[in-house]
């Protein structure tokens, strides 16, 4: 049995206007998955309708009762962590625990922002004796949300709550692959009371309905998690129309570990950094940039510990058909560009996992950073070892990358730490731990990795607009 997907919008279960649905893969077994509306320009403009009506009324619904609403719905999620866990597990094949800590930190935005809707706050400004001054935020109206793959209720949760704690209304396009949790949330929004048209979900394909979601002159903001290339390309789009839009793109992070390090907890989360969803999170630390002098020991100590990780069990399948071949490209290319596998590079031989889009984690060791693996995103559970030599050295190599994710740091001098943390073009950087990062640290990247920043009372800012108000006496 699978589940067949309708739009949510105006606060129901909408057909999509073409009647087509697309059928989507389970990536654990390779059968089929949910039956996914395809969405086409009607249904577009039927949520953005939908969501403009709904506009006024929330923009001066009392800031007291928009936040018990987020608050509300943060409970809701977590009452229902493992039927949203499961539909998750449907789309995505995660593991369980995987799934449910997803619902946890998905949960934990709309509690966040739940506490936050009487900010962003604006400013008096003394200038004149005369005048009275100040400034206040003001919400954009409709926000057009685009989501990818592989932590769809997570991302989707993380635009959502900022966007409707500072009072706009959201209409969200999930990725086609997993788009159950988003409508789910929708569901549950206008079960605890969200107004109808507040929180609508448009499914289908990115280059249809994505599009045309872009380009719907009602939309006043776009905030876009997703790929370099479609990000360029919503990139135009909103350059023509002149909005404002938020990219969270790819990742090369440079994990960096120098030879005074705890290197015990350095290698075990070394292992976290690129494993967890399988590799497939844009944060993901994939290029492990290690002291010479303890190159060959502490990569062997990170091989050992991949070695214990099962797929099927703690690893997740790539979460899309596509991906899982993108993947076994990458493992050729290492292949033909002579690099060595120290653990994985290959499928599983495990008869039960056939049929699912598994591959092993694997570790590769003593890479260039020229090579391919280490300046491309692979988004699967790849990493590439590369040696350095000193302080210098390692900087220079972790910011030789198109991307500005993450980075972290693994010394036990704090000068150094400091000095590092510093230097790394990135938007984030840990010292000494691989942080998955809270909901309340502002998140975004550099370069390729994009700009605008979600989380944390930043994200306020970024949904919405100051206004400067002059007053004479
Ligand atoms: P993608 O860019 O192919 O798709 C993302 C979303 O955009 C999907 O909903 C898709 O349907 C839609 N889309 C596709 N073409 C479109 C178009 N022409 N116009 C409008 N929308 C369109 O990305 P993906 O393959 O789903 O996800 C993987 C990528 O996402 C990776 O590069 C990864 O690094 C990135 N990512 C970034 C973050 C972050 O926070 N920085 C988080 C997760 C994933």
């Amino acid at each position: 049995m699978t589940s067949k997907l309708n739009h949510w919008i105006d606060g129901r279960s909408v057909v999509p206007a073409s009647n087509e649905y697309r059928v989507g893969d389970n990536p654990a077994t390779g059968g089929a998955g949910a039956e996914v509306a395809l969405g086409n320009i009607d249904d577009v403009k039927a949520a953005v309708a939908s969501a403009e009506n709904a506009a006024r009324a929330w923009r001066r619904f009392p800031s007291a009762k928009r936040g018990r609403l987020l608050g509300d719905l943060a409970r809701l999620m977590r009452e229902k962590n493992q039927e949203l866990a499961e539909l998750e597990i449907e789309d995505t094949g995660k593991p369980l625990a995987v799934a449910l800590s997803e619902v946890e930190n998905s949960a934990a935005y709309f509690e966040f922002y739940a506490g936050l809707v009487n900010l962003p706050v604006g400013d008096v400004l003394d200038v004149d004796p005369d005048q009275h001054i100040y400034t206040r935020r003001e919400p954009f109206g409709v926000i057009g949300i685009i989501t990818p793959w592989n932590v769809p209720m997570n991302q989707a949760a993380r635009a959502c709550a900022p966007a409707l704690a500072a009072g706009n209304v959201v209409v969200v396009k999930p990725a086609e692959a997993s788009s159950q949790t988003t409508i789910a949330l929708a569901q549950l929004a206008s079960q605890v009371g969200f107004p109808d048209g507040t929180f609508n979900v448009v499914l289908g394909k990115g280059s249809e309905v994505g599009t045309e979601l872009v380009r719907h002159p009602s939309v006043r903001k776009v905030a876009f998690t997703g790929s370099v290339a479609v990000g360029q390309t919503i990139g135009h789009i909103a350059a023509d129309r002149v909005i404002p839009l938020t990219l969270e793109l790819g990742g090369k992070s440079a994990n960096i570990v120098f030879e005074d390090a705890d290197l015990k907890f350095a290698a075990s989360e070394a292992v976290r950094a690129f494993t967890t969803n399988a590799g497939q999170i844009c944060s993901a630390g994939t290029r492990l940039l290690v002291q010479r002098s303890i190159h060959d020991e502490f990569v062997t100590a990170v091989a050992d510990i991949v070695r214990e990780l099962r797929p099927g069990k703690e690893v997740g399948p790539m979460i899309t058909r596509d991906q899982y071949q993108q993947v076994q490209k990458y493992f050729d290319v290492a292949n033909q560009e002579g690099m060595q596998a120290e653990v994985g590079g290959n499928l599983p031989d495990d008869e039960a996992l056939r049929g699912g889009f598994y591959v092993n984690p694997t570790v590769y060791s003593n890479v260039d950073n020229s090579a391919t693996l280490a300046q491309e995103e692979i988004f699967g559970p790849v990493l590439v070892a590369i040696p350095f030599d000193t302080e210098e050295d390692a900087i220079r190599i972790a910011n030789n990358s198109d991307f500005g994710l993450i980075s972290a740091v693994w010394t036990k001098d704090i000068s150094r730490a400091f000095r590092v943390s510093e230097e790394i073009e990135a938007g984030q950087v840990f010292i000494n731990t691989w942080s998955t990062g809270a909901v309340q640290t502002p998140f975004g990247g550099h370069k390729y990795s994009g700009y605008g920043r979600e989380k944390g009372i930043e994200a306020l800012n970024h949904y919405s607009h100051l206004k400067c108000v002059v007053v004479a006496y």
